[in-house]
């Protein structure tokens, strides 16, 4: 389909009303259109990668040029297809106190949302509204929240979310882009937005919401259990609360999220996260259930253990650093002897250095865990992991 034409049968706003309609169809809760194009927060993208904020996402960086105008990369685009879907469900506790995000407590949502997404342009192209070579929007980042609140979805919030009056905080986001011109929707009658509320950043447990709006990911719970790789530092490590992956605190305190609907049985929930368990037992088995000898052994076991989950994504060394890191905040025996196997035995200087510090956080006062620590640092041969365990042995004494 070229820019200016249109299919047989369909004018400009019928076209547009069609392409809406069969988003929802498909299932989707929110849908909004906006031009392609940069995105308003543009600038203000740029100013926070440009001050580091963005830690170790390196891939942000290396797509800048498409983020900030993403017809650097899809130059046929015309219009960006913004979708919602709800994911609010109770928070998910863990027995013996460790957290993980609800929205990973069950399917993967690039899953679920991916095959609505590829089922979605398959119709549009079938009916003559997008052409079968129109982009959908998954591993190229794109300010995604930005062209959403452009396309009358919801409304910039302080934590950096975007709300909308049925959801609060708690959707996900998808894109398509058209190669059509289609008029862009507005916001509904009734918006959702902070006002003069400071909740999320009063509640914030690592003050990582800078300023209204804007969060230096560095300190973010969910960026250092998620995106970042190797060690995390001490002082956010003391302040993680149990988060063993993500961190919806930001969400939970939001009062347009309190009366969201439960989406639980839309993406399931894994059988750990939904039966009684033992105390600790399940931060032990993220800690320790995939070590084992061999790297790639390991890291394999780790994906097919959670494969459909986001919780593959910090990859196995990464969730067995969050686990020690909770097992250190919520000390249990069972986590205690989870902690002194992996300090002893776990193949990754970042899993016994997390190890080394949860025993000292968290079981500093007990002889063996402090002459399990001594003996450790003798064998440590990784210079950044004894280091590291040096710090957090001396901070306990
Ligand atoms: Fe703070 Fe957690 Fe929100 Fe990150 S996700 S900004 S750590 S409350």
């Amino acid at each position: 389909m070229t820019d200016s034409n249109q299919p047989p049968g369909h004018s400009p706003a019928s076209m547009r009303e069609a392409v809406l309609e069969h988003a929802r169809t498909i299932g989707f809760d929110l849908v909004g259109l906006t031009p392609l194009g940069p995105p308003p927060d543009a600038e203000r993208f740029a100013s926070w990668l440009d001050r580091g904020r963005h830690g170790s996402m390196g891939y942000l960086e290396r797509a800048r040029s498409v983020t900030l105008d993403p017809r650097s990369q899809w130059p046929e685009g015309k219009t960006l297809l913004v979708v919602g879907l709800g994911h609010s469900r109770d928070a998910i506790e863990l027995a013996g106190g460790g957290r993980i995000a609800r929205y990973a407590a069950g399917r993967d949502y690039h899953n679920v949302a991916g095959k609505m997404l590829q089922r979605l342009r398959r119709v549009l192209v079938r009916e003559g509204l997008a052409a079968p070579g129109s982009a959908f929007v998954d591993a190229t980042p794109i300010l995604e929240r930005s062209h959403a609140a452009a396309a009358g979805i919801g409304t910039a919030s302080k934590a950096a979310n975007l709300l909308e009056p049925r959801f609060g905080p708690w959707f996900f986001l998808g894109e398509l882009i058209l190669d059509i011109d289609l008029e862009p929707t507005e916001h509904a009658p009734r918006v959702a937005s902070c006002g003069s509320c400071t909740a999320c950043i009063d509640a914030c447990p690592t003050a990582a919401i800078v300023a209204p709006g804007e969060v230096d990911a560095r300190r973010c719970i969910s960026y250092s259990t998620i995106e970042h790789r190797g060690l995390v530092p001490h002082e956010l490590r003391e302040r993680t609360e149990g988060w063993a992956f993500g961190c919806d605190v930001c969400s939970e305190v939001c009062p347009w999220g309190s009366r969201a609907p439960d989406l639980a049985a839309r993406f399931g929930t894994r059988p750990e996260f939904s039966e009684d368990a033992p105390e600790g037992a399940v931060l032990v088995s993220m800690l320790t259930g995939d070590a084992g000898e061999d790297d790639q052994d390991r890291e394999a076991r780790h994906a097919e253990r959670w494969r459909g989950s986001p919780l593959r994504r910090p990859r196995r060394e990464g969730l067995a650093r969050n686990a020690a890191i909770a097992l250190g905040t919520r000390p249990t025996e069972r986590g205690r002897e989870g902690l002194i196997a992996a300090l002893e035995g776990d193949r990754s200087a970042v899993v016994r250095a997390a190890a080394a510090w949860a025993l000292s956080h968290g079981h500093g006062g007990d002889q063996g865990v402090r002459d399990a620590l001594d003996r450790a640092l003798d064998r440590e041969v990784d210079p950044e992991a004894q280091a590291d365990m040096r710090t957090s042995r001396d901070r306990a004494r």
